[in-house]
Formats: C-alpha cells, structure tokens, sequence
C-alpha cells in the first residue's frame, strides 16, 4: 500500500492517558487526556481467560491495582498476578491504582496522584473505545485511538489470539471505518506483519522499536538501518522507537548527538512516532522539557510523540506549529 502522508503537524498521542496526572488506563485519565486536547489516546491491550480484551500496560495485575489483596492465592509461582488467569467478572472487582512498585508497595512516581487512593476500574478495551467515541460525540471532536497488541506470543502460547480479537472489537465498536483516526501498534515484528499480510488489516500500523534497534542507530550502521527499514516499509506505516533510539549522548563539548533514524524512515515514507515524553523522568541527555520537545520537533522533526504530560506537548506543539 502507498505510505501515507507525513504530517506536518506532529500528533500528540496520550500515553497510557493523561497518564502524569491520574492513574494510567483509568476511564479518567482518558477523559483528562480527551479534555486537554490530545490528538490521540493510548489504549495497551491484554486478554483475561475468558478472551477479554482490556486496558492494561503489562500482562500483569499486580502493579496497578489491589489484586494481590482481593485475590491473595491466585499468583503463579513466580509470585506476579497475570491478566490472563483472571476472568472478566473478577477482573471487574479490582480497584486500579496509580501504579506502584508490587514488591515494596512505594510509588513509581512520588509526584503523581497517589496510589490505592479514590475508586478507579480496569476497563474492557470495548468500554473504552465506546467511551471515547461517546466523548467525540457530545464534544464534536475526533480524537483518535492508538491500540498497542501486547506480547502477542505470550497470548499464542496460551492458545489465543490476541490480534484477531483486538481487530475485530475495533471493527465492532466502528473504530475500523475510514473516517476514525487510528493507528495500531506492536513490538513483535513477526506479528505486526502478520496482522498487515495475514489478517488482511487494512489500518495504520506502527512497528515499535525494541532494544535491539539500539545498535542499528549508532553510528557508521547506516546500512544495516537502512535495510532494517526498507523491511518495515513492506508491511508498516511507521516506527515507535523509544528516545534513546533518538538521543544518543552528549559530546565533550556538551552537544547532543542525534541518529540518523527519523530521516532515514521519512527517506521511505515511514511516519516517526517516538516514546515517551515526561516532564518527571527527563532522559539523561537533555536538561529540560523545552530542550526535548524542541529537539524531537524542530531538530529531527518526528510526527508525533507518546507524552505522559499530553497538555505540555500540546501547548509546546500548538506554540510552534499553531
Ligand atoms: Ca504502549
């Protein structure tokens, strides 16, 4: 299929929700990213037993909610609460929380809303995508949706298939048709073809960039980059590399040493979409969020960026592109 456009305005897209200021996949926190004016919002997806798919960032529970109290028998050996033991109907009795450390029960980010505090819920990936086009109607905005199909593999190995039931929700709940915005992504390479060659999906997809694109960015690897992304092209829209596929270190002389990547992805046509701005956890090689949003936007010129802090990026992006 052809690429399509570059933006020229980049997109700012949600992660996990507003996700810096209430606990991330909560109803809420979308609401909050919807309200401040996000182009997009995260949706991370994982099946329950029962082939639910909801909102959740990891395959397991116990990070962000009080599974362990409610449900203190049902862990694996390994100690961790996974999704995919849980039904839906007990799924619906956890409260979720601002995510925590599951071991020592202390925050992630001790400036965020606090943890185990007010009543938040888990939802469905069909609640969700219902919720948000409920909110494009009474608002006439047309905010998008950005599905990410989590660890497909560890679904296949439970014997189910995760991307065949994520595509088919978005085709229930009307999110499939031309005039939506959406993009869908994924890290296993193998899977993001299939759902372009094999389950026919006709819809955006972004390959995100796990850590062994981290050598294919140094520099003097120009070729073997180059040849890693003319494979992307054939079955994706664009890339998710994390930041640090981006910002590689500062010199002796303090300047920041950017990669090749983005240009090399819009040489064909790929779209740049990196993660994850936060005003909270800077990456070590910029000393501000002005210095970040100005490199990936003005220096590298990405499409759009993952922000936990999406008001920011929004109010930087309409500041310079407006
Ligand atoms: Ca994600």
């Amino acid at each position: 299929m052809p690429p399509l456009p570059l933006t020229r305005q980049p997109i700012v897209i949600a992660h996990r929700g507003a996700s810096g200021y209430l606990p991330e996949h909560t109803l809420p926190a979308k609401a909050y990213a919807h309200a401040i004016g996000a182009d997009f919002l995260e949706q991370d997806v994982v099946l329950t037993k029962d082939d639910v798919p909801v909102v959740l960032h990891d395959i397991y529970l116990d990070s962000v909610s009080d599974v362990a109290g409610r449900f203190p028998e049902r862990h694996r050996a390994d100690g961790r609460f996974y999704a995919i033991d849980f039904t839906w109907a007990e799924i619906q009795q956890l409260r979720a929380s601002e995510r925590f450390h599951h071991e020592k029960g202390t925050p992630i980010f001790s400036g965020r809303f606090p943890i185990h505090a007010s009543a938040f819920a888990i939802p469905s990936l069909e609640e969700e995508l219902t919720f948000i086009a409920g909110l494009n109607k009474s608002t006439g905005r047309n905010t998008g949706i950005y599905p990410e199909i989590k660890q497909p593999a560890f679904h296949r190995k439970a014997g189910k298939d995760i991307s065949r039931i994520v595509l088919d929700v978005i085709d229930r709940t009307g999110w499939g048709e031309p005039t939506q915005r959406i993009f869908i992504q994924c890290f296993e390479a193998d899977e993001t073809r299939r759902i372009r060659q094999e389950l026919g999906c006709r819809l955006p997809l972004i390959q995100l960039l796990a850590s062994e694109w981290k050598e294919r960015v140094q520099p003097g690897q120009l070729t073997g980059l180059e040849k890693a992304l003319d494979d992307v092209r054939t079955y994706a829209d664009g890339i998710g590399p994390a930041l640090t596929h981006l910002l590689l270190q500062r010199d002796a002389d303090g300047f920041l040493q950017t990669s090749p990547l983005v240009e090399a992805a819009h040489q064909r046509g790929l779209q740049v979409h990196p993660w994850t701005i936060r005003r909270d956890e800077l990456p070590q090689t910029v000393e501000s969020l002005e210095t970040l949003h100005s490199t990936l936007f003005l220096k590298l010129g990405v499409d759009g960026v993952f922000s936990d802090f999406p008001d920011l990026t929004v109010a930087y992006v309409k500041s310079r592109f407006g």
